[in-house]
């Protein structure tokens, strides 16, 4: 984020002695001629607008005023003594300065301030009453409704997690309780039976989604649209300027420097396009009893190729009646010859986990 600047706005004060609303550049209460005190800080005014006096603008850029240490007077950041009393601004002291004291929106609805003496509605710039002369207080924009807290009670919601919680890890306990205890049982061979597979790839249309730049040149159908592809601190060309809401900062000067947060959004055209892609489009299967497998017979066609093979050997076992299968290693398959004695180990869900050869 960078931050840019969108101009000075004049602030006011308001006196704690007579409750006067005064402009920021002014040094004492236009109702009682107090000086603004130290701890009595800047605030925006409703409805104020950017400055063109070139003057104001110079003193803001100066740095904040310094508080006469003797009669406590403001004075400008540049000025040697103090304009009240002659004192030696040396022991005075900086405003503050640096704070945000608010949005800035001069196009914020108008808020008419009703004066407290006369009743009188006036309008949101005022500071005196039109009608009286007594000052007025700040206006009262709208209150934003009040946030909704959210309401306590997650407790309930917690227990609920854990009582699932409970339930999944029983359920979990229970199935590796019967998966992992096994039996060892005796078998015999009943058959071998394997399995071959071969992948059959062809070229077929897929759409995909790339950045321009990034679209393969045998690309096909491009729909393109503008995008955010990045985005930048500093503009850069063809960028597209995206700023905050504009804010006024505390110049310590009863002018306040308003500015706005803003970032560059880079554009790209996004494009979806079609492309030719190779993809499994048949996969040809053989398989058989015995111990001669065998690949299935293929005859490709202009545009595929061979992708992935696969081969499954199974052994056959039946204990005490019933059935079982087993995959075995191709190295071990051709010692499942029917009839033969295996020592199969069975676990509590019903699969042969391991299959063992006797010995003859
Ligand atoms: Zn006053
Ligand atoms: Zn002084
Ligand atoms: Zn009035």
């Amino acid at each position: 984020m960078a931050q840019k600047e969108v101009g000075f706005v004049e602030l006011e004060w308001t006196c704690p002695v007579c409750k006067t609303r005064n402009p920021g550049t002014q040094k004492t209460c236009s109702g009682c001629g107090a000086a603004q005190p130290e701890n009595v800080a800047f605030e925006t005014a409703a409805g104020a607008e950017l400055l063109t006096d070139e003057q104001k603008i110079a003193r803001a850029k100066t740095g904040p005023d310094i508080q006469c240490g003797f009669c406590g007077a403001r004075n400008a950041a540049d000025a040697k003594v103090c304009s009240q009393c002659g004192g030696d601004l040396t022991q005075g002291k900086a405003r503050a300065a640096g704070q945000v004291v608010g949005a800035f929106d001069p196009k914020a609805a108008a808020v008419e301030v009703t004066c407290a003496a006369c009743g009188m509605k006036n309008p949101t710039a005022a500071r005196v009453c039109v009608r009286c002369g007594a000052p007025l207080g700040k206006p009262v924009a709208a209150q934003p409704a009040a946030m909704v807290q959210p309401t306590a009670g997650g407790g309930g919601n917690a227990m609920l997690w854990i009582g699932i919680g409970v339930v999944v890890l029983l359920a979990i306990g229970a199935f590796m309780f019967f998966a992992l205890r096994t039996e060892n049982k005796i078998a015999v061979a009943q058959e071998a039976r394997w399995q071959r597979t071969i992948a059959v790839e062809g070229l077929a249309p897929v759409r995909d989604r790339d950045w321009r730049d990034q679209v393969p040149a045998d690309a096909s159908n491009l729909s393109c649209q503008r995008e955010v592809r990045s985005r930048s601190d500093s503009p850069q060309p063809g960028s597209r300027e995206v700023c905050g809401t504009p804010y006024t900062v505390d110049t310590g000067t009863g002018v306040g420097r308003v500015v706005q947060e803003c970032e560059y959004e880079i554009l790209d055209d996004l494009c979806t396009y079609t492309v030719l892609r190779w993809g499994v489009v048949n996969t040809l299967v053989s398989d058989g009893v015995g111990f001669s497998p065998a690949w299935p017979a293929a005859q490709l066609t202009g545009e595929q190729r061979f992708g992935q093979r696969s081969e499954r050997y199974v052994c056959v076992f039946t204990v005490d009646d019933k059935e079982y299968s087993f995959t075995l290693p191709s190295s071990l398959y051709e010692q499942c010859q029917p009839g033969s004695r295996w020592t199969v180990e069975i676990n509590g869900l019903g699969d042969v986990v391991s299959a063992e050869r006797e010995g003859d």
